[in-house]
């Protein structure tokens, strides 16, 4: 199964995707934390990747869509995938429709005022991807892998405010054109982790 997940900054797209991945058993393909892992190892593309994702804009499309191929080249992928984060605009889109034909397009409705909240209190660990809130891990360790927490620098007040405006105007045309290739399926974002996984399901069945 080839999937895409969408859904604004701060939807609960990349903890929902974690949750797909284990269940299907299918690689969990983020270009945002591909992007921090790439930043934290110093490479070359993080160096570049950094100043867009601090300031809350995308990353240019040749340096992501790059990024992406080669991911999706390897051999984990051959039997399905979930993107989480790709693509973002339609350029990504149509690179992406050139290398793989995807089975479904899931979008997380949400409320965007109620979304800087989620992202202000979002903790992740930058070793393993694992994303939680400060409520939930109280003592700032990754569960998952047991290294440290941190609060990712584009989720300040100033930055996601600036990530909403360019998701409502580079990503939110993407619903639309699934939709348009009949692969979409809108899911309620609002609810509890389960309920939303829940739904998820029912609409890959
Ligand atoms: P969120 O979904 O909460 O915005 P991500 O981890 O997916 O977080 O992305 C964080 C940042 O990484 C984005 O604001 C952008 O700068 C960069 N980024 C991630 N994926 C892409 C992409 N497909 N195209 C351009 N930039 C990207
Ligand atoms: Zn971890």
């Amino acid at each position: 199964m080839n999937l895409i997940i969408m859904g604004a900054p701060g939807s609960g797209k990349g903890t929902q995707a974690a949750i797909i991945c284990k269940t299907h058993n299918i690689p969990h393909i983020s270009t945002g934390d591909l992007l921090r892992k790439n930043i934290a190892d110093g490479t070359e593309l993080g160096k570049k990747a950094k100043e867009f994702m601090d300031a809350g804009k995308l990353v240019p499309d040749d340096l992501v869509i790059a990024l992406l191929k080669n991911r999706i080249s390897e051999a984990d992928c051959k039997n399905g995938f979930l993107l989480d984060g790709f693509p973002r605009t339609k350029a990504q889109a149509d690179a992406l429709a050139e290398i793989v034909d995807i089975d479904i397009a899931l979008n997380l409705i949400t409320d965007l005022n109620k979304l800087a909240d989620r992202m202000a209190s979002r903790r992740v660990c930058l070793k393993c991807g694992f994303t939680t809130s400060a409520q939930d891990a109280p003592d700032g360790i990754c569960k998952a892998c047991g290294d440290k927490l941190v609060i990712r620098d584009d989720d300040k007040r100033e930055v996601v405010e600036n990530r909403l405006k360019v998701y409502e105007a580079n990503t939110a045309p993407l619903v639309e054109y699934y939709e348009q290739k009949g692969l979409l399926k809108a899911v309620d974002g609002m609810q509890s982790i389960e309920a939303v996984n829940a739904a998820i399901e029912a609409a890959l069945k």
